[in-house]
């Protein structure tokens, strides 16, 4: 079966909002397994909107639209897919009880413009809407072809809900008895680039069919995705098994978690296993790292403080650092990182303090510590050691690759006891 996604919407050619409802669609689409060969994005303009619905059902099965069944002349989807199916609008009774009853409940008096949202083509299916007005429909193709439109309304919130509540049923059934899924599997890596992992797995592995395997290179950490088409999941573990089993052999030791198990995670679960506590002592990232660790639910079994310490004053009254090793070395060194780190660690009792002291721009940077020259320091039981980086990107991006790479640091360390890379 293939489905082709048309988002109605000027707002959207003119990128005043982005287009979620695609990504959201596309993602749903791919684990049931149905293909999707074209999107189309086309303005509130009825007569381009009747091309693209009808260039749509001659190349798909089902036709499924978001946005543009609101109550202004401006939502025209309803209008032009009766017009393209060949289905005359009737005002539904029940349809219209529907959209009064929703005004009534959130106490208002429904606009006269809201009863074009009771107008349903006939022979089609509506569907209903819980958390707003507009129903959606499934509009059966007008020429017998078993083709048919489904119309979705814009608001994310309501064409999820929908989207689950109604259409994945209809294209399930849609699919016979034994529909394919595409199930998926993310493995992250850290502490290895894309290219480096792309070597260490090997050409045969990455471009073998089934699983497929993909690489997506993200912020201080790689992604591999393996994926396949089966009827059950344990057929799809069946076929994943052996393919997980050497890519552990090959890069396990920079494996550090699969699906959705970011590193701030993977860091937590192995505090825990440890029974090993943290200290954070940050300037550049200004507690980028402590919002990350504190996001997991939990962390207070190991996180004990994060200093934000972005004065040179903060730096000695805080943690303790020499001011000789500021006035020698400057905040962002190797020196004053390790003594950050030091710091944390006695000043809070932690098992294992990072430290990150950096310049994330657009100004500052001299010839020797250009935008973007990150140290990031460790201490912990036995052990003291800094790193230097140089990021390139905005000063977001800059402190987002500094907040990744000190968690990678810390998960080198507690994996294996030493550093990697
Ligand atoms: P309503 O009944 O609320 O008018 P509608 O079906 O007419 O819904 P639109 O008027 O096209 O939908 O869009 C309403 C709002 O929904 C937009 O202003 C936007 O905030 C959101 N929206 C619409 N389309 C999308 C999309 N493709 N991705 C993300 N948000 C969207």
């Amino acid at each position: 079966m293939i489905v082709e996604c048309v988002f109605v919407g000027t707002e959207l050619l003119l990128g005043e909002i982005l287009n979620t409802n695609a990504q959201y669609l596309s993602q749903r689409l791919a684990e049931l397994g149905i293909d999707q060969y074209f999107q189309v994005t086309v303005g509130d303009n009825p007569d381009r909107l009747e091309a693209t619905l009808r260039q749509a059902l001659s190349r798909a099965d089902v036709v499924i639209t978001s946005g543009g069944l609101g109550p202004t002349p401006d939502d025209i989807t309803r209008e032009v897919a009766a017009r393209v199916t060949g289905r005359p609008l009737r005002l539904d009774p029940g349809v219209l009880a529907e959209v009064e009853g929703w005004f009534r409940r959130t106490g208002r008096t429904m606009p006269e413009n809201n009863r074009r949202q009771a107008l349903v083509p006939e022979g089609a299916t509506v569907l209903p809407n819980p958390v707003g007005t507009a129903p959606g429909l499934i509009v059966p193709a007008g020429d017998g072809s078993g083709k048919a439109l489904i119309l979705l309304p814009g608001p994310p919130h309501e064409l999820q809900r929908m989207f689950t509540d109604h259409v994945v049923p209809y294209l399930t059934s849609r699919l016979g008895d034994r529909p394919l899924r595409l199930f998926s599997r993310i493995l992250r890596f850290c502490g290895i680039g894309e290219s480096a992992l792309a070597e260490l797995l090997g050409e045969d592995l990455l471009t073998r069919s089934d699983p497929t395997v993909a690489l997506y290179a993200k912020v201080g950490e790689v992604h591999l995705r393996l994926a396949t088409k089966a009827a059950t999941p344990e057929e799809a573990e069946g076929r994943f098994a052996p393919v997980l089993a050497a890519i552990r052999e090959r890069a396990g030791r920079y494996l550090y978690g699969t699906d959705a198990t970011d590193l701030e995670t993977a860091v937590g679960a192995l505090l825990r296993e440890r029974g090993e506590t943290l200290a954070l002592a940050e300037s550049c990232t200004g507690g980028l790292v402590a919002q990350r660790i504190t996001a997991v639910p939990g962390a207070s079994a190991y996180f004990l403080a994060g200093y934000v310490t972005y004065s040179n004053e903060a730096k000695v009254e805080v943690l303790g650092v020499p001011r000789e090793v500021l006035a020698a070395h400057g905040a962002v060194s190797e020196a004053t990182v390790r003594a950050m780190a030091t710091g944390a660690r006695e000043r809070s009792g932690a098992t294992w303090a990072v430290s990150i002291s950096g310049i994330a721009g657009p100004t500052g940077g001299t010839p020797e510590k250009p935008v973007g020259t990150v140290w990031i320091g460790l201490a912990g039981p036995g052990v003291v050691e800094a790193r230097r980086y140089q990021f390139r990107g905005s000063r977001q991006e800059i402190r987002q690759w500094a907040a990744q790479t000190a968690l990678a640091l810390l998960w080198s360390h507690l994996r294996e006891g030493r550093p990697q890379g």
